[in-house]
């Protein structure tokens, strides 16, 4: 078994909601929420423990709306005293839970929990009794951005219904261009040491599928979500180990170039497995080690670059 460290992990907890929203960067709702068994997958796994996370996001859809699996994953991650920095979680306030929020209060002490709601002219507006309920937590964030629709629609992430109901915008639309180019079906590793690997982001979807984060924002409906998750969490663990084998390996190719002919398949199938030498021949047949190496090493700080700019759209937006 091996550690593994995330700096962002997003969970999408559930795909129901109890508004429909027009600038809503999802498309319509659906009857899916986050199963108890793939939260034990991704928690309970045999291959992999997941001991430290920077910032968990807990999203939807509307979060309080699934409440078991709410519930399932807060006492998971307290009774394994996993290390969270800080957990985010934005509703549109509609519903107050109790329970939730005293799961939450548990964190608390470790973990900076930041609950959202907002006040703006895309959201119902929550009921006195719950905006006196949610102000009772020192967790507890009331966003006023009622800024007008015109400054408004410049800033929100034109996908899912918003992309519907306002059209595509410039900003979006060079952003969506560039996350397009920089796709990859790896989920990535960024450091590898001894038994304990690092990824940056993970995103996994409410049917347990895992993909980089890189893939959501390519059109932002729930189909397109699911399109771009290729692996499920099981798969995750030979996905990490295969990229970070490679990633030394590749190196090790390009800086013996001129002796590509003495590769030895065999041992390195025996070592490595058929999907690595097979991952291997179809980089050097198609020449495409720079390309690959790319993948595996660029594609961090291109995606960090980029993901400053989209902060500035996301960060407007709601839940
Ligand atoms: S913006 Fe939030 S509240 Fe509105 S439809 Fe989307 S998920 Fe639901």
């Amino acid at each position: 078994m091996f550690k593994l460290d995330v700096n962002n992990l997003y969970i999408e907890i559930t795909r129901r909601c109890n508004q429909a929203c027009l600038h809503c960067m999802r498309g319509p709702g659906q009857n899916i929420d986050l199963s108890s068994e793939n939260i034990d997958q991704l928690f309970n796994n045999e291959k992999f423990k997941i001991e430290n996370i920077d910032t968990l996001f807990i999203m939807g859809g509307e979060p309080f709306l699934a409440k078991e699996s709410f519930v399932y994953l807060l006492q998971k991650v307290i009774k394994q005293d996993i290390k969270i920095n800080c957990l985010i979680c934005h509703t549109n306030g509609l519903i107050y839970d109790q329970d939730i929020i005293d799961l939450l209060n548990i964190l608390k002490p470790k973990t900076d929990v930041q609950l959202y709601t907002f006040h703006d002219q895309f959201h119902q507006n929550i009921s006195p009794l719950n905006l006196a309920q949610f102000q009772k937590s020192p967790y507890y964030y009331y966003e006023d951005i009622k800024r007008s629709l015109k400054d408004k629609k410049k800033t929100i992430l034109r996908t899912g219904n918003a992309l519907k109901n306002f059209g595509m915008n410039e900003a979006t639309h060079e952003y969506l261009q560039k996350f397009y180019m920089y796709n990859s079906s790896y989920v990535k590793v960024d450091y590898e040491h001894d038994d304990i690997f690092s990824t940056e982001n993970l995103w996994i979807n409410a049917y347990g599928q895992v993909a980089s984060i890189n893939y959501r924002y390519v059109d932002g409906s729930w189909s397109q979500i699911d399109h771009f998750c290729h692996f499920k969490i099981k798969q995750m663990v030979n996905h990490l180990k295969l990229q970070a084998i490679t990633k030394n390996y590749i190196q090790y190719v390009v800086d013996s170039v001129n002796n590509l002919d003495q590769l030895d398949e065999e041992k390195l199938q025996q070592e490595y497995g058929l999907l690595f030498v097979q991952e291997l021949k179809n980089a050097l047949i198609n020449e495409e080690i720079e390309e690959f190496r790319f993948n595996i090493d660029d594609i961090y700080l291109k995606s960090m670059q980029e993901k400053l700019k989209v902060r500035s759209l996301y960060d407007t937006h709601s839940c």
